[in-house]
């Protein structure tokens, strides 16, 4: 039996920049991965863009870990010599019904701080993006949004946990999890460990861990993405990060200048259909069929990759006959659960990446409160 004062379950941003955060600390931190390396999850296959705060509801966590998340993002990605690109985005509207979320977008902005906000007509659109389609009629500029590699971020903050002294395992899927004392016994295939507290930062799976030694309260019904990534031969296509509105219900097209020089096509919303992280017929011809609306000047033979994602969507669930049922609408929030020792991030979706460094913080936070505090790490280095 190995003693840990806290271990963390999964490396993907999350699981590394907790770690990241309590390396700060004199904790012993544990990661342990089920897998090979770290952001090989949700991670791995997102849209990579550090949103600006504008489109989140007032008032919430998310939005307040966001705004902070985006306004320090500069400083972050220099400790951790990560390229990041402000580059600005543009929210398209092509009619009444989508102006009008633009006009709200707007609203919901200036009441969360952010800066530089302006809304713009058709040709001014065009001026700054002149291979959108004409029939654009209004714009939502936000010259806050940007865009950097997730793994990249993911594998920095991993280097520098590591380098501070928190220790990462790999190959290490937790298999059970019981409460013993005032901590906890975890077994993976190999290993057992007794934890002072634990994190679960599992992603997809981190609903399943969460009732290893708790009862189902959140259960995650994933639904998939689809994304085309263009060679950077298409670099200089749009210079923003294009949100599509739509006029009618559903999800538009993203656009997004990758901070490698790529263009980032998607990611649709879809339900599953293969093996998890598959690209579906559908989503892809759906892809197509935006491009053709939207930028019909893409070249769409450009693309060198086309990949597959996963959104953990959480539903809270209650007991009908002994099965699990979700309730009828999934949680928009942030689920940061903090149960006497345990401390689960479930179902952490859009925007997960702007916020990692934020909510790797505010769990470190939380479990360095409930071991009663601990000594700075004097050798740490950011
Ligand atoms: C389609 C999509 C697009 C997104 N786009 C954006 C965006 O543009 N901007 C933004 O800010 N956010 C975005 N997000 C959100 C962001 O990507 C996520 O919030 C973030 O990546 C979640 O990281 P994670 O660490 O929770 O999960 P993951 O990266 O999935 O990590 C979880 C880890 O846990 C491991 N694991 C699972 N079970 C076990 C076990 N039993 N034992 C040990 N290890 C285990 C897994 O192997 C995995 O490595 C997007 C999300 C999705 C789904």
């Amino acid at each position: 039996m190995e003693n840990r004062d806290i271990v963390i379950i999964g490396a993907g941003l999350l699981g590394c920049f907790a770690a990241r955060a309590l390396s700060a600390w004199e904790a012993g931190v544990t990661v342990l991965e089920a897998r090979e390396d770290v952001c090989t999850g949700i991670s791995r296959a997102n849209t990579g863009i550090v949103y600006a705060g504008y489109d989140t509801k007032p008032g919430t966590l998310k939005t307040r870990l966001c705004v902070r998340g985006s306004r320090s993002m500069e400083a972050l990605c220099r400790e951790l010599d990560v390229p990041f690109s402000r580059c600005g985005s543009l929210m398209i509207a092509c009619g009444e019904n989508a102006e009008r979320m633009l006009r709200k977008k707007l609203a919901d902005g200036m009441e969360n701080g952010i800066d530089g906000l302006r809304l713009l007509n058709g040709a001014e659109v065009r001026s700054m993006e002149p291979n959108l389609t004409a029939r654009i009629t209004a714009g939502l500029y936000a010259p806050g949004t940007g865009t950097l590699d997730p793994w990249a971020l993911g594998i920095a903050a991993y280097e520098n946990a590591s380098a501070n002294g928190a220790e990462f395992r790999f190959g290490e899927a937790v298999r059970a999890i019981r409460r013993d004392g005032g901590g906890f016994v975890l077994e993976t295939d190999g290993q057992t460990y007794r934890a002072r507290a634990v994190l679960n930062c599992a992603g997809l799976a981190a609903d399943r861990v969460r009732e290893l030694c708790e009862a189902p309260l959140v259960r995650l019904f994933p639904s998939a993405a689809d994304y085309l990534v263009l060679d950077d031969v298409a670099r200089g296509f749009v210079r923003h990060v294009i949100f599509h509105e739509p006029e009618e219900k559903g999800k538009g097209l993203t656009l997004v200048p990758t901070a490698d020089g790529n263009l980032l096509v998607g990611p649709t919303e879809r339900d599953r259909e293969g093996a998890p992280g598959a690209t579906g017929g559908t989503g892809l011809a759906r892809l197509r069929a935006l491009c053709a609306e939207i930028v019909p000047e893409l070249d769409l033979g450009l693309t060198i990759r086309s990949f597959g994602a996963d959104r953990p969507n959480p539903y809270y669930v209650r007991e009908e006959n002994g099965v699990w049922q979700p309730e009828a609408r999934s949680v928009n929030s942030f689920l940061f659960l903090s149960e006497r020792g345990l401390v689960s991030l479930i179902g952490i979706k859009t925007p997960g990446l702007t916020c990692a460094k934020e909510l790797g913080d505010l769990a470190a936070e939380t479990l360095l409160e409930w071991l009663g505090g601990a000594a700075p790490n004097e050798r740490f280095d950011p």
